[in-house]
């Protein structure tokens, strides 16, 4: 009898594996492709690190607003949006935005690098995006002490402190 019940069982083990494994390595292929198409479509964020950016204007304080690189009115550079997400809804039918790979989402300074690939991104990236008009001002760019005139190229690093100075 324990003889036969084990029989059994290897029997209903040796179907089942055949039932799980057979479908799979039919479906394999088409499961890779749909996989690859989907990647390319969904946007699959990488990287996301975080730094803080604090303007002033003549000395006052200047709010970096919420919504830079999301709403439209604080999306004036779009050359970047290919390392960005697309607007996409979940299971639940809410709707996430679009969003610029450099982008805000509260008026604290915070700047979210949130990318489909690595690369070095630049606070004059993100102050394109933000469309705010620096002509014919000096600026001064401030991090941990050190002072540079170069605030265009200077690149965003996680959990980094800037200091925006604009004298007109
Ligand atoms: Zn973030």
């Amino acid at each position: 009898m324990k003889s036969n019940t084990g029989y059994v069982v290897l029997s209903v083990l040796g179907v089942a594996i055949c039932i799980l494994f057979l479908p799979m390595s039919q479906s394999t292929p088409e499961l890779n492709a749909q996989e690859s198409i989907a990647n390319k479509t969904s946007n699959k964020i990488i990287m996301h690190i975080h730094a803080n950016l604090s303007v002033t204007v003549n000395g006052k304080s200047l709010i970096v607003p919420n919504g830079i690189g999301i709403n439209s009115s604080l999306w004036k550079d779009h050359s970047l949006d290919k390392f960005g997400t697309e607007q996409k809804a979940n299971i639940f039918g809410l709707i996430t935005p679009a969003m610029s790979p450099l982008h805000t989402h509260d008026s604290s300074g915070t700047i979210h690098v949130e990318s489909t690939e690595y690369r070095n991104y630049t606070l004059g990236q993100f102050l394109n995006i933000w469309g705010i008009p620096l002509q014919g001002s000096k600026i001064n760019l401030l991090t941990d002490g050190n002072s540079t005139e170069n605030y265009d190229n200077y690149i965003l690093k996680d959990g980094e402190k800037m200091i925006l100075k604009i004298e007109d």
